[in-house]
């Protein structure tokens, strides 16, 4: 496994294709994957390991599941692009505008940083405004106007904002601290109707996770609702993860546009921007505001991500929280016998445990985090064979593949690890 890093690092900038894979917050070299099924992974040398990274969060049925495959197969065979309009492009955007309530119309493209990035423009050009208002630590894709203050990897190496964004564009990205509408308030008072729109992860899932404060997200839509500035959720994460309606379905704030990615398409490369009709309306062909992709809605990735929403009812939430609620009891229970006060935040399927003793409500919360630490619980957990993000600011997340013996053995582990720490 060592000499496939190294091999890599000669032909691959850090020997990876996204920086956190390559361990850099935690140190040691990372595993090569060869499959996965179900809750496991297993690497090159046939080590497995119980996995809740989940692909950073698509894997919500667990790895290679049985329908999806199914699906991908048969469309497989029918031919893998076209670059014109499917049935299946049909299917996929009905069943999103079915689910998530303030979706009217939807448009396709193949991934988060994509969908986000359209989504500005889109905001930008409606509102004939270029300020955008974003939040320190919130991740919100690559794309120039949002790699400014973020979460993610561009936090984890510690550049937050990077070289390569003009300072002509990053200037129009005015940022404000998560859960304090006072930060957002002021911005408005000082950019009056300049502001095109508020971008947020209505769960922040780049800087650890974060929940918003009763009051925030509603004070977010109050605010651009008086202010003329259109509200964005960025669903990549808690699309389809909190509920079938995501987010704002979870805490019942409608945002105008909303963006979508990993569950979305099944494992595929997907991402979605959707909302208002006449917001929508506004995008290529129909409207001005342009935007394409020669791989968008591409066959297979529709084909997954119908087969993975088409397994998405209640039954599916109930039984996923119950999961969920049994490994986050047992982490906390693991805290309280060991005399351990980490700050520990979770939302149905997705959680975090901070190594810090202060509450995390906030972005300079999250960074009191013992990262060291951090790093040394991620390796103990690896090695006991359980596969966690190699980084503090990153969710774990829960998939409906895990069995009640991978909690236990997982409760177990953590338990080990903590106590080794202590
Ligand atoms: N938005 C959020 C909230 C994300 O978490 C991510 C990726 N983790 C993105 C956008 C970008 O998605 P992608 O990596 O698919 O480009």
């Amino acid at each position: 496994m060592k000499n496939l890093f190294e091999e890599s690092k000669r032909y691959i900038p850090g020997g990876v294709n996204s920086p956190v894979r390559a361990f850099g917050s935690v140190g040691g070299e990372p595993i090569f994957i060869d499959r996965g099924k179900g809750s496991k992974i297993y690497d090159v040398d046939g080590k497995e390991y119980i996995d809740y990274v989940c692909s950073w969060g698509p894997l919500i049925h667990g790895h290679a599941d049985d329908d999806i495959i199914t699906e991908v197969e048969r469309v497989l065979k029918k031919g893998t692009t076209f670059g014109a309009p499917t049935v299946l492009e049909l299917e996929l955007a009905k069943k999103v505008v079915e689910m998530v309530p303030s979706i009217e119309m939807v448009r396709m493209v193949s991934s988060g940083t994509e969908a986000v990035m359209s989504a500005i423009r889109l905001a930008r050009g409606y509102t004939g405004r270029d300020k955008i208002i974003k939040f320190e630590g919130c991740y919100h894709g690559h794309s120039d106007s949002l790699l400014v203050k973020a979460g993610s990897g561009a936090l984890t190496f510690g550049q937050p904002s990077s070289p390569g964004v003009p300072a002509d564009l990053a200037k129009h990205t005015l940022i404000a601290d998560y859960n304090d509408l006072n930060s957002v308030k002021q911005l408005f008072i000082n950019n009056k109707n300049q502001i095109a729109c508020v971008i947020v992860e209505p769960v922040a899932g780049n800087m650890g996770v974060v929940l918003p404060e009763e009051g925030f997200l509603s004070g977010l839509r109050d605010l651009c609702s008086n202010e003329g500035a259109l509200l964005i959720f960025d669903e990549v994460i808690t699309g389809f993860r909190l509920a079938p309606g995501g987010a704002q379905e979870y805490f019942n704030v409608m945002p105008d546009i909303t963006t979508l990615g990993k569950i979305l398409g099944g494992g595929l490369p997907v991402g979605a921007y959707g909302g208002r009709k006449e917001i929508m309306e506004k995008i290529s062909p129909l409207g001005p505001v342009y935007q394409a992709g020669t791989l968008s809605g591409n066959p297979l990735a529709m084909a997954a991500g119908i087969a993975n929403l088409n397994k998405l009812n209640e039954n599916f939430y109930y039984e996923l929280r119950k999961k969920s609620q049994y490994l986050w009891n047992g982490f906390k229970n693991n805290c309280r016998e060991l005399k351990l006060n980490y700050a520990f935040n979770e939302i149905e399927s997705m959680s975090c445990m901070f190594f810090t003793e202060r509450p995390v409500k906030s972005f300079k919360d999250a960074l009191t985090s013992d990262t060291k630490k951090y790093a040394a619980f991620f390796h103990g957990m690896l090695k006991k064979g359980i596969n966690l993000a190699p980084s503090q600011f990153e969710a774990m997340f829960v998939s409906a593949a895990h069995t009640n013996k991978d909690l236990d053995a997982t409760i177990k582990a953590h338990y080990e690890v903590l106590k080794e720490l202590t």
